[in-house]
């Protein structure tokens, strides 16, 4: 039982528990402490003395975010010497940050420049001077040292409580510290899953992701090129957030508006290919399922990216437990290039597909050498994060408040609610486990029978009877909730069947290509909008959908046929990690 404490703040004499910080006992009285390193449950180490306040009896200040409030305890936030303190600290940290904010890709989202504006900050007083920017720029994640402020919440987020893969670490000492992948790799040769998380934690432009709207734009110019968009199940719940558009406005067919204003050829949903997903994935699973001594087990999910690169990295004996299965945006790349352009006689060479993903690692994803089995390079040539279309929308011009929405082209532009719920984390295992009772018991279960995988927890288990056959299932999001689930599975404390795991915790919803946003509560919103979205559609079963019944008659014939094994399966060894050779 936490005990609770009597203390003032700003004159005002409150009660609260005594394991709160200053910061979150002021917050809950409506004071507001400015902060800029601090971000709730990943990075509270005072680093940027912002958040600093006064203690009556006491000359000097203290971080509020990392102390903790005591009995009697007499806290000044608003003081002469707090704000010219806070003004040195700020005018401090911009004197080593290269203030370009009108070429900067967080302009107008930045915490940097946010605070600046707020704290009035004038002419500087000291002499400027930033680290070089020195990166490589062809790969997913990119970080411009100049605009580094070391708040160290990247190096909090990727390290073992959160992502577990530790590649920031601090360099250098005293004045001169900075930094860097550890353990003095390169980037391009580390084990970096390239899930965007410390993009979406890094308060300034310093960490963001590959920019990709210059060749897109080239491919739209170009009369000979076909263009053809793609948009993830989870854009949906995110989109229109940068845009000041209400969930209910930021629809999927408002968007596809946007993206016929811009210019894009056809308009597909990677629903349709998620339903695609799980009619193979399904099939796999009661594949390997029924002939146990066969396969690797407990068969893995292989929809994220990010986890691959995860396997690939720190568990490379479990690259057979990864389902065959391509990833949405894996499988709708070589079906474009191949069916749909057989059926409209359209020469795949001159087809682009660019998809619109909560991701930064389906960048990397697209690139994967292997990935090319339509045999007209690259399956997916561009993957845009979901900030990247927005800053499309924006540099286009468009008010999407005055558009009206439009249908997506038919027949890949038709999903279903299983295939909606893939953006939320146990969303591919409830989509799964809805067409596998089917395909096992002959007949549909209650769409909503399989709830317990839904939520936020990070690591969810569930265990489910279909016609006798006992499934266990188990969910996790965020990679140190699936280190924890793979090391409990290795020691045999766990048991089990299926495993979903999504790098990002709370699933793609709060991906690191979403719009930024500074709390999980928004993984919640958004996950809830899909669900909702589940709840109204025509279809919520991935074998009901009709351009999927469509595609197997006149194409694949069957789930995990030759043709599917050669379009829509991968064995995940046509490429090794750097880091490991594996
Ligand atoms: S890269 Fe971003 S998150 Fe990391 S220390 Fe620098 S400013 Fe902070
Ligand atoms: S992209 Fe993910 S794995 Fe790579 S450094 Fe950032 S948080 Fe860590
Ligand atoms: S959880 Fe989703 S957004 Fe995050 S890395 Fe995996 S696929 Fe990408």
């Amino acid at each position: 039982m936490v005990e609770r404490v009597n203390i003032t703040i700003d004159g005002k004499a409150v009660s609260v528990p005594e394991d709160m910080t200053i910061l979150a006992a002021a917050e809950g009285e409506d004071i507001k402490i400015p902060s800029l390193c601090f971000y709730w449950g990943v990075n509270d180490c005072g680093a940027c003395r912002i958040c600093c306040v006064e203690l009556e009896g006491s000359d000097q200040l203290v971080a509020s975010c990392n102390n903790r409030v005591y009995e009697g305890m007499s806290v000044k936030t608003d003081t002469d010497k707090v704000r010219r303190t806070r003004y040195t600290n700020l005018e401090l940290i911009l004197s080593q940050h290269e203030v370009k904010c009108t070429s900067c890709v967080r302009s107008g989202y930045c915490q940097l420049q946010e605070l600046a504006n707020d704290m009035n900050m004038g002419e500087l007083r000291f002499e400027t001077s930033a680290e070089p920017f020195v990166w490589n720029t062809d790969i997913p994640v990119i970080r411009d040292a100049s605009k580094c402020i070391k708040c160290m919440r990247c190096v909090h987020v990727c390290d073992h409580e959160h992502q577990a893969v530790g590649i920031w670490d601090l360099k250098n000492r005293a004045s001169r510290k900075t930094i860097g992948v550890s353990n003095n790799q390169v980037m391009e040769e580390s084990p970096c899953t390239y899930c965007g998380q410390c993009i979406i934690h890094c308060p300034t432009g310093a960490l963001r992701e590959r920019d990709d709207i210059d060749a897109v734009l080239s491919d739209i110019a170009n009369p000979d090129i076909t263009t053809v968009i793609q948009i993830a199940p989870s854009v949906r719940a995110a989109w229109g957030e940068p845009l000041g558009l209400s969930h209910d406005q930021a629809t999927v067919k408002l968007l596809a508006a946007a993206l016929r204003r811009i210019g894009f050829d056809y308009i597909f949903d990677t629903d349709f290919s998620a339903d695609l997903t799980i009619m193979e994935e399904g099939s796999e699973f009661i594949e390997r399922f029924t002939h146990r001594d066969d396969y690797a087990w407990p068969m893995l999910t292989s929809c994220c990216p990010a986890w691959i690169r995860y396997i690939k990295g720190q568990h490379p004996d479990m690259i057979e437990n990864l389902s065959t299965a391509k990833s949405p945006q894996g499988m709708l790349g070589p079906v474009i290039k191949t069916y749909w352009a057989e059926k409209m006689g359209i020469d795949a060479g001159n087809i682009r597909v660019i998809s619109i993903m909560p991701c930064t690692a389906k960048k990397h994803e697209a690139a994967i050498p292997n990935l090319q089995d339509a045999g007209f390079g690259p399956d997916t040539d561009y993957a845009l994060t979901v900030r990247e279309i927005d800053r499309l929308i924006k540099s286009s011009f468009i008010d999407c408040s005055t558009l009206q929405e439009e249908e997506l082209d038919s027949p890949l532009g038709i999903g279903t609610g299983a295939a909606v719920i893939f953006g939320a984390t146990g969303g591919v295992m409830e989509a799964a486990l809805r067409t596998a009772y089917k395909l096992v018991a002959g007949e549909n279960p209650d769409p909503d029978a399989f709830f317990e995988v839904r939520g936020l927890d990070g690591w969810k288990e569930a265990q489910y009877e279909i016609n006798g056959l006992v499934v266990r299932v188990a969910i996790a999001s965020g990679l140190a909730n699936a280190e924890k689930l793979i090391q409990a599975i290795k020691a045999g404390e766990v048991e089990y069947d299926f495993v979903e795991v999504m790098s990002c915790p709370g699933g793609c919803v709060n991906g690191g290509g979403q719009p930024i946003s500074t709390s999980l509560a928004r993984a919640f919103v958004r996950g809830e909008v899909l669900y909702g979205l589940d709840k109204k559609s025509e279809y919520r079963f991935s074998h009901e959908n009709p351009s999927i019944t469509q595609v197997y008659e006149e194409y694949f014939g069957a789930p995990l046929s030759e043709r599917s094994h050669h379009l829509l399966h991968t064995d995940h060894h046509g490429w090794v990690m750097p880091s490991n050779g594996k």
